[in-house]
This record gives structure tokens, sequence and C-alpha cells, in this order.
């Protein structure tokens, strides 16, 4: 493992970092580079739990990676996709409560009873809650529940939901919408903030287009778009953005390299079983990997620290 410090992080912060890895028994490897230092971590048995450094000064922040089922199922494949991403080291667990689904007779959700799954696996693991509201009533059970609320795809443009997180204290998941062009995603994120919630995190997950190789085409030319006319970091979901198992790794991988500020990515314990996406969902083996390499490749292309 290589930890990427800040560009202007100082020798005592490196220290502070060198003293830890040894605490853990492992050997560390300061290497000063032209403009940031990295730190070799060798003597490790396995895998190594960033969480470690993550929030030790002056390391350079790790990719953020929202995980989870698309939804609630059972408190027995919350919990069992739950202890797999706090081991990845995730911090953010996203499971569907409600569900915005295209059919009336699908899966629509456990509602309050998922909601009260997910609070348990917070309790659980430490992991904070990421949990969709269809509407103003649902605004009210996630707020109680959950530690930040997503707000579809479909919903982008519910203006009066959108108002109505805009007076939440939690945080915001807005995701883009299906056929939203930036502008209308970036003023849909203005009707959140112009209640008084500066909190939000853009989501890309994929639009429409005439492409039938995939399930929605992932446009991770927004990214830089994004990052050049907002400050709001922005994210990025493959799951839906591609709606296909297999692609949702190298998408991942492209995501971070073209600069996201995090992944969101679906995980079921039984993916066949699913209730919903389980042809986008990732099996818990095929997450762990995917976390590890794009944590490699995030450590290489880590932009300095903006001002
Ligand atoms: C989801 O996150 O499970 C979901 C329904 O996403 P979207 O709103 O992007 O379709
Ligand atoms: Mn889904």
């Amino acid at each position: 493992m290589l930890i990427v410090m800040k560009a202007d992080a100082t020798d005592v912060q490196v220290e502070a970092v060198v003293r830890v890895i040894e605490g853990l028994g492992y050997k560390a490897h300061p290497m000063p580079g032209a403009s940031r230092t990295a730190i070799g971590i060798t003597g490790n048995p396995g895998a190594i739990d960033p969480s470690h450094f993550e929030n030790l000064a002056g390391v350079a922040e790790a990719v953020r990676i929202i995980a989870g089922p698309c939804a609630v199922e059972s408190r027995r494949q919350a919990f069992a996709v739950a202890e797999v991403v706090r081991r990845s080291g995730a911090r953010f667990f996203r499971g569907g409560a409600f569900k915005p689904r295209t059919s009336p007779y699908a899966f629509q959700g456990l509602g309050e009873e998922g909601l009260k799954i997910l609070a348990d696996i917070r309790e659980t693991y430490g992991l904070k809650i990421v949990s969709e509201a269809l509407d103003e009533p649902g605004v009210d059970l996630v707020e109680r529940y959950a530690d930040m609320i997503q707000i579809g795809a479909r919903s982008m443009q519910n203006f009066t939901l959108l108002r109505r997180v805009g007076k939440s204290s939690l945080p915001v998941l807005l995701k883009r919408g299906l056929s939203a062009t930036l502008d209308e995603w970036l003023l849909a994120a203005e009707y959140i903030m112009a209640e008084g919630n500066y909190q939000v995190v853009l989501c890309e997950r994929g639009i429409r287009t005439f492409s039938q190789h995939t399930r929605n085409t992932l446009d991770l030319a927004a990214i830089p778009a994004v990052r050049r006319i907002s400050h709001l970091p922005v994210i990025v979901d493959p799951s839906h953005g591609t709606g296909k198992n297999f692609m949702v790794t190298p998408l991942a991988r492209a995501a971070v390299a073209v600069g996201a500020d995090g992944l969101i990515v679906e995980v079921h314990d039984s993916p066949n079983d699913a209730l919903s996406d389980g042809a986008q969902a990732l099996t818990l083996d095929q997450y762990e990997r995917l976390v590890s390499e794009v944590r490699a490749i995030h450590e290489v292309i880590a932009p300095a620290p903006v001002g």
C-alpha cells in the first residue's frame, strides 16, 4: 500500500504517519518526490484498512466510496453486504428503502422497516447511511434514520421535493436526471441551496442516448465539465451508468481517473437473487477488488489541493 501525502504536508505530518504504520507492526518507507511525499508500507500480511490513515493530518483524501445494495431486502442481506463494505474502508452505506421502480408491480422497497435496518447497520458498523426519499413524507422518515438523503434521477426536477430537502440539515446526494443537461442539473442543486442547505453532492449516473450496449450512457465528460463551473463535489455511479456487472469496474476505474470525488457502487451478496438491479450488482468479491483498484488509481492521480 502507498499513502500519498498532500503537496503541503509537513515533515512532522509525514513522521506521524510513519509512526502509525510502525505502530501497526509494519515497515514504513517515506519516498519524497518533487511535489509530494509518498509512504510505502511493507511487512503487512494482507490488505490494510485505509481508515487507519485517512484522517491523519497531511494525508491526501482517499477516494470516497458509497456502497450497498440497490434495495434493502432483508436484515440478513443488508448486514451481509454491510460487513464487506465496512471491511473495504468505505464510510458510507447506501440502501434503498423507497425504490422508484418503472413498474408499479415491481418490489417497491421495505419502507420504514428498511430504514430501521439501515439504522442498525450504522449502530453495528459505524457506517454513515444514505437512502433515497421519493416524496416529502419520505424525507421526514429518511431524516429520522439516515445521514444523507438521496434524490434519485427521476426526482431531479421534482422542485417541491428539492425545496424540502433544501430545508433539511442533512447533506443531499443529487443524481443527474435521465435526460438532464448540465445546467438543469446544477439548477436543481440551486433549488436545494436556495433554501439554505449547501451540502449537496452531485452524482453522474448516466443519461438516455441511442446506445443500446449499456442501460444508460455514463457521461464521464460531465466530471471535468462540472468541476470547471461548480464547487460542488461530484461522484459517479457506474452501476446505473452501465447496468451491466462486467462494465462496472472498468467504468469505476475511469471515473476515478477522470477526477470524480467518489463512487457509488451497487453490491449484493447474491446478485442473481436481487429484487432490483441484480444485473448491475457486483458480488462481494468483485466489490473488494474494485476498491483496491480504484484506490491505487486515485493514489497516482490525486490532484494537489486547490488554493
Ligand atoms: C438507485 O440509486 O438505486 C436508483 C434508483 O438510481 P437512479 O435514481 O440513478 O436511477
Ligand atoms: Mn439501483
